[in-house]
């Protein structure tokens, strides 16, 4: 697989996807409405995955929209597919271009 993203292999398992396209995940009303780009993605802890933008406003209840992953993936580039992989306890944060910064969960971040 070739990415931008593959820094970071110990975020990654590409043996197994642990997102599939009918599952759903979680993203903010920017990302869903307004059609703004994803620019974090986590595998919590709880096995939910969540697609949010770069706003820091993502406390509230209503600003929580649960979705079919397919369409996330439709709505942004071929890139977000790569992170089906994540592994569970992970986070993606983008930085520039195709570099996206990866890390583990604590459960602050959470
Ligand atoms: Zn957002």
């Amino acid at each position: 697989m070739e990415s931008g993203i593959l820094s970071g292999l110990d975020c990654f398992d590409f043996e197994s996807p642990a997102l599939g396209d009918e599952a759903l995940i979680l993203t903010c009303r920017r990302v869903w409405e307004q059609k703004q780009p994803v620019r974090y993605v986590s595998h919590d802890q709880d096995g939910g995955y969540q697609f949010l933008c770069d706003g820091n406003e993502h406390t509230t209840q209503g600003d929580a929209v649960s979705v079919h992953a397919r369409h996330i993936f439709e709505q942004n580039p071929d890139q977000l597919r790569d992170f089906t992989y994540l592994r569970k306890g992970c986070f993606a944060k983008h930085l520039q271009g195709e570099t996206w910064n990866l890390g583990h969960l604590t459960p602050e971040e959470d």
